[in-house]
């Protein structure tokens, strides 16, 4: 039995401890539906991520609400689509971003202003690519801290990194530069980096949690591991030296210092003893690049800037010990613009604001569907999810209708068979879309062959 000073003293170190959870997103960077443990992948080791989904629920068709990055990081954001910003397309090339009249548009508001208020510490750790220009930086937007680069890319070592390796993947050409062509930001001073860039956003996510233990934080850790430039250390490749692809081998060496990194926040947490009173959102903000020869998407179709699965159904993990089911595997269709509404509910914050995603706590444990539909557009691309129906429709070039219960892969084309359906969602969409603000700039192109099909799609 607690004596009446132990009593009061245990008293008042409850009462001393933050009322709200800590948030933190860590957003992949082209991390395909294959290319981790628990989703699937038999020769990358991800240990830790695999534990979120453990101690977590993990989430089969979650979506990302574009197909290519920087769309994709306002839905997420903004628990809104992209397009009512206008911001439709991906910035770049990086050397035309603060030419062109790209970014996040100023009456966005973003994770991060609806916790201020509420006493959250913020830091963004890692890519932004929500525009380069002033107005536009991290701090501007609402996070208190910022370590990172601003653009859409960057080398993850430099001829200054001991025991770094470079292979080139998709159009780069395997170089280890001598600087970074866009800095490392602390704030917005360049600092000088030779550390490997995800062991330094892990470092950096580290110390923003030990700063601010004795207070509610939110963390936007957001690296750009496992994007290319395919740049990995010699440590991380011996760990997976049994992989004969090289590509293939890179890719998974930096997956595995990704997973480190999510370790080694995780054990902060639980050091700080704040594992149980934080919430931990994993996902991708696309889907992998298969051009590149070294990722996968598991059993999906397509990849990376196409509306096919493996474009836009990602890893999407939640762990809130005690509070999120453990072990659960989750089957319904979310999206990343659920992030923000689920966390202004695990914090008790009350907002007028509107948001096209949910929250996603109470479907966790009831029947009910999150989402009677989910919608994608990109210039000529255009998608629905309803229910086990996915249509998707290219200009007049492309009408696909696929179920995907049955054919996960996006293999049978049932548009001829079943028009009924090709109409009604098509009717939901074109609802949606003229909801829509146009594209605030214009799209860059690449041709993607899926399904025979030659197209040329507009990111
Ligand atoms: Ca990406």
């Amino acid at each position: 039995m607690l004596t009446r000073r132990a009593f009061l003293a245990s008293s008042l170190a409850l009462s001393a401890q933050p009322s709200r959870p800590n948030l933190i997103v860590i957003l992949a960077d082209d991390m395909g539906y294959g290319d981790i443990g628990c989703y699937g992948s038999p020769d990358v080791p991800t240990p830790h991520i695999d534990s979120l989904a453990k101690n977590g629920t993990r989430f089969t068709d979650a979506y990302v609400s574009c197909a290519v990055c920087s769309p994709s990081r306002v839905a997420l954001l903004t628990g809104r689509y992209q397009h009512r910003f206008g911001h439709e397309f991906n910035s770049g090339p990086i050397e035309r971003e603060a030419e062109v009249n790209f970014g996040l548009t100023a009456t966005a508001k973003i994770i991060p202003q609806y916790l201020k208020s509420e006493g959250y510490r913020s830091m963004a750790v890692g890519k932004w690519h929500l525009g380069v220009r002033p107005g536009y930086h991290p701090q501007e937007r609402g996070f208190d801290e910022f370590f990172g680069f601003l653009t859409g890319g960057n080398a993850f070592i430099t001829q200054q990194t001991p025991t770094g390796r470079a292979i080139g993947a998709g159009g780069d050409g395997g170089r280890i530069p001598a600087k970074r062509a866009d800095p490392i930001r602390r704030g917005n001073e360049p600092v000088e980096e030779s550390r490997y860039l995800t062991d330094a956003f892990g470092d950096e996510a580290v110390k923003f949690i030990d700063r601010n233990k004795a207070n509610p934080f939110f963390l936007y850790l957001a690296p750009n591991a496992i994007h290319t430039p395919l740049h990995a250390l010699e440590k991380y490749i011996d760990r997976v030296a049994g992989i004969k692809n090289e590509k293939h081998r890179f890719l998974a060496a930096m997956t595995v210092a990704l997973d480190d990194n999510v370790g080694a926040v995780l054990a902060k947490l639980k050091e700080v003893n704040l594992d149980k009173r934080t919430m931990v959102v994993f996902l991708s903000d696309n889907g992998c690049p298969v051009v590149t020869g070294a990722g996968a998407n598991g059993p999906l179709n397509g990849e990376k800037a196409t509306y096919y699965e493996g474009g836009i159904r990602v890893p999407f993990i939640i762990q809130w010990l005690g509070r999120v089911p453990a072990g659960k595997v989750y089957r319904k269709p979310v999206v990343s613009r659920d992030v923000l509404p689920t966390f202004l509910a695990a914090s008790n914050i009350q907002v007028t604001a509107k948001f096209d995603g949910v929250n996603l706590l109470p479907f966790l444990s009831n029947n009910a569907t999150p989402h009677e539909a989910l919608f994608w557009r990109a210039g000529k691309a255009r998608a629905v999810r309803k229910g086990k129906w996915k249509l998707l429709e290219f200009g007049d070039l492309l009408a696909n209708l696929f179920d995907l219960e049955s054919d996960l892969g996006e293999r049978n084309d049932l548009s001829a068979k079943h028009p009924e359906v090709v109409k009604d969602l098509r009717a939901d969409w074109k609802k949606w879309s003229d909801e829509m603000a146009q594209p605030a700039w214009p799209p860059r192109f690449r041709e993607i062959t899926v399904n025979g099909a030659r197209l040329n799609w507009e990111l």
